[in-house]
């Protein structure tokens, strides 16, 4: 075979050898291969950094964007907290800082504990469990080696992610068919756990081990199980992906496959054994002893020397790798032959079709000549616990919880994004192929605070938000995944957009071709042509490519704890009430760079409450043009979760109140998305302390919750002058006074409004209990008495402009 070898973009790392059940279906320790008696049981360190040394030597090789890297076993979480986070910490700090890490772990759930959540909640790890279904059909193979039953423990397990401080990090349930099991009673009882993605896997077998064949169950029991399952699972409107089926449905269509075990897309999966030897899928285990054994180890051979082994060769050559039957068959586009480990027969090696031949012909034909269009998905449930939203309204919230809502925003902008696009297109397919394979890259585009902006405007009809956004969108995705796609683009202002990475200067209007590659795009244009590689689009020292300048990245500033982007080429970054700025000159730039470390020190120092949350939710500043008369102008926008937009003011402290006060915006934003905190057909308008103008109740408490932040802020000043600090020490004290004031005043009003939900009055009354403590600092008569004149002139300003209010509410 001559072609050439496809990169690795799948590791399995095995990080512990040993497991603490005993399933008598694993293909680790009861089939033909036996190699696992002579590993070690853990990964050393050695072989853990040197797993991340050869990941990341792959990764520039090969320019690639994203990797998928599955910590797995026998059970890693035997391998413990301290190996697992080596191996996370050794795999992040490797790998180049355009790549990103879809990191997993795939457990049997039986050790799985709350400190092993906030482990992974800390790394960034999400978490796979295999459960064969309810109890009865569980307890037929998943047994501890004393024949007790795990069921219970995986359930706790399961419990744990579905809480709300976890759910990010619930991957997936994985199930191994046994056709004894009842198929509807198996399928309810994933479902009921609320799973993200279901895996149903065929039990390993071969031409030598057929799979069971239960007397009087037909020829085809395993078609027979899975569409007694698929049939259950379209009655239900499909309430969670399963993903044999969708790969099934999306091939049946000529997209790629979502799993190795189906359709003809090129085996792109290494495994990494704990003594550090490299080898083919894991599946091969079951066809002969030392079948996925290539002879390579990470010590003396590259990843590139396993790509090109006879064996992982054999399995990227699609159609001419299978057998002379699966080539003629009418389904092989969608089945592919099966997983490669099925086809072993003695004799003719892996030249079959599948074991599981008759299964898959009956499975596929069935499905395609019964396909219909998926249903809408369910609505999704509320992200926050009470406990969560109260430690928000104490006046901020940690980083489980801002991730909490930042996986909300990313669902909400993921359906958006689907009543956009409306049905297939070129666009909308790209999207969805790169949600299979590489969900990690497009979820960093979708994140972007402005696909949910664009995406609003869009079904509001508004002018220049079109579905060349969409395209943008899949074309942005592409280049961070390094997959190959060909996208037409809308020349907006002059340039190509690719939001989250930045833009092409090509001149002129209407369409430009983008072709991606695994190591940059190319945009056709304007009679131009221009290459790029934006080979560190992450990195604020990107080089700029082309060399002449027409390729503006996005700069990101990398803060301790905290990396935020300053966007200034994306066009719907126009989305706050001021106007956006241009691109940032290179003098300005260096000043952004220099205040927003100056303020995120400063609140480090002064406000460290804020930090988590900051770090964990606000990705986009935006700079905004300069307001009227050195006035400083800040602001966050509903519909852009993530992103504020400021008008960079002549004092770093001030930049950091307006991070503060912006962010709170956002959070409450997104909380209010999903939470009702009030009675939304309340029309009155109420009296907001800081505002002439009349509010509307979430006007109020969207300033109300903003001014925590602005009362802490001064609160802490103040208490760093101590009574002292010349006219700063004496400004902070009257702004203390001052908001602290208006601050306790609104939260009384909604309080009284009546128009609070129950819930809603918590979240009040928590912040009350937060404005509470700095009602007593001491800041002086001059404060106070200043403070009382600002209250009483507010309230001069509205009598003036509401009489009408002013006497109905008696003020
Ligand atoms: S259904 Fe059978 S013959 Fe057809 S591709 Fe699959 S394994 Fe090969």
């Amino acid at each position: 075979m001559t072609h050439h070898p496809v990169p690795f973009r799948q590791f399995v790392l095995k990080v512990h050898s040993r497991c603490d059940l005993a399933c008598d279906h694993c293909y680790v320790y009861e089939h033909a291969d036996t190699s696992w008696r002579g590993r070690p049981r853990a990964a050393s360190d050695e072989v853990l950094a040197r797993t991340a040394e050869r990941i990341a030597e792959h990764v520039s090789a090969h320019r690639l964007r994203a990797v998928h890297v599955v910590l797995h076993g026998g059970e890693p979480l035997l391998a413990g907290p301290v190996r697992l986070r080596r191996a996370a910490e050794l795999l992040r700090a490797a790998l180049p800082g355009d790549c990103t890490l879809d990191l997993r772990i795939h457990t049997n759930g039986v050790l799985l504990s709350r400190e092993f959540c906030e482990l992974f909640d800390e790394l960034d790890i999400r978490v796979g469990v295999s459960l064969d279904g309810d109890r009865v059909a569980n307890d037929r193979h998943r047994r501890f080696p004393d024949g007790r039953s795990s069921h219970a423990k995986v359930l706790a397990a399961v419990d744990l992610l579905r809480l709300p401080e976890f759910r990010h990090l619930y991957a997936g349930l994985l199930c191994t068919i046994d056709v004894e099991n009842d198929p509807v009673a198996v399928y309810e009882a994933l479902v009921a756990l609320d799973p993200p993605r279901i895996d149903f896997l065929l039990p390993h077998a071969t031409w030598d081990v057929p799979p069971k064949h239960p007397d009087g169950a037909g020829p085809t029991p395993y078609a027979d199980w899975l569409l007694a399952v698929h049939d259950r699972w379209t009655e239900q409107g499909r309430p969670v992906p399963v993903r044999g089926f969708e790969s099934i449905h999306r091939t049946l269509r000529g997209r790629s496959s979502l799993t190795e075990s189906l359709g003809l897309d090129p085996a792109d999966l290494v495994v990494i054994e704990t003594d550090g030897s490299l080898e083919q899928a894991d599946s091969l285990k079951t066809a002969y002893d030392g079948a996925p054994a290539t002879g390579f180890d990470l010590f003396a051979h590259t990843l590139d020397d396993v790509a090109r082994h006879p064996g992982m060769l054999e399995r990227q050559s699609g159609l001419a790798g299978l057998s002379a039957r699966c080539r003629a068959c009418p389904v092989v586009r969608s089945c592919g032959g099966g997983l490669y480990a099925h086809r072993y027969r003695s004799g003719s090696g892996f030249d079959n079709p599948s074991v599981f031949c008759a299964d898959l012909l009956k499975l596929i034909t069935t499905i395609r000549d019964g396909a219909a269009l998926p249903a809408p998905p369910a609505a999704p449930p509320a992200p926050l616990t009470e406990e969560q939203l109260l430690e928000l309204a104490s006046g901020h919230g940690g980083g489980p919880t801002v991730r909490a809502l930042a996986a909300a925003q990313l669902g909400l902008t993921r359906r958006l994004l689907a009543a956009v696009a409306a049905g297939p297109s070129p666009a909308w397919d790209v999207l969805d192929e790169l949600d299979g394979r590489a969900p990690g890259a497009l979820d960093a585009v979708l994140a972007h605070p402005y696909a949910r902006s664009w995406a609003v405007r869009c079904l509001q009809g508004e002018p220049g938000a079109d579905l060349g956004g969409l395209a943008e969108l899949a074309a942005a995705a592409a280049v961070r995944a390094g997959l190959p796609a060909e996208l037409v683009l809308p020349v907006r202002g002059g340039a190509v957009h690719l939001p989250t990475l930045g833009r092409v200067l090509t001149g002129g209007s209407g369409e430009a071709r983008l072709t991606v590659t695994a190591d940059g795009f190319t945009v056709d244009g304007g009679g131009d042509r221009l290459r790029v590689r934006p080979d560190a689009p992450d990195a604020p020292d990107a080089p700029d490519a082309p060399g002449d300048g027409r390729w503006q990245p996005v700069r990101r500033i990398p803060l301790p704890g905290w990396t935020v982007a300053l966007e200034d080429t994306d066009p719907q970054r126009d989305s706050h009430q001021w106007p956006a700025a241009d691109r940032l000159p290179d003098p300005e730039l260096t000043a952004w760079t220099a205040d927003l470390r100056a303020a995120w020190e400063l609140l480090g120092r002064e406000l460290p409450g804020h930090l988590p949350g900051i770090a964990a939710g606000l990705s986009t500043v935006t700079p905004l043009r300069p307001g009227p008369a050195g006035r400083d102008i800040s602001a966050a926008a509903r519909q852009a979760f993530g992103a504020v937009g400021i008008a960079r003011p002549t004092d770093p402290a001030i930049l950091a109140l307006l991070v503060a006060h912006e962010f709170q915006h956002v959070k409450l934003g997104a909380v209010l998305d999903f939470h009702d905190l009030y009675d939304a057909a309340d029309d009155a308008l109420y009296y907001a302390p800081w505002r002439p103008d009349p509010r509307p109740l979430e006007g109020l408490l969207q300033g109300t919750y903003a001014h925590l932040a602005v009362t802490e802020f001064w609160g802490a000043r103040a208490r760093t002058y101590d009574g002292a600090g010349g006219a700063a020490g004496d400004r902070a004290r009257l702004q203390l006074a001052t908001w602290r004031a208006h601050t306790a005043e609104a939260v009384e009003t909604l309080i009284d409004s009546g128009s609070l939900t129950g819930l809603g009055r918590r979240f009040a009354v928590g912040m009350r209990a937060a404005v509470a403590p700095w009602l007593d600092a001491p800041v002086g008569a001059a404060a106070e008495a200043g403070a009382r004149r600002a209250a009483a002139e507010n309230l001069e300003r509205w009598r003036a402009r509401s009489p009408e209010q002013a006497a109905a509410t008696g003020r």
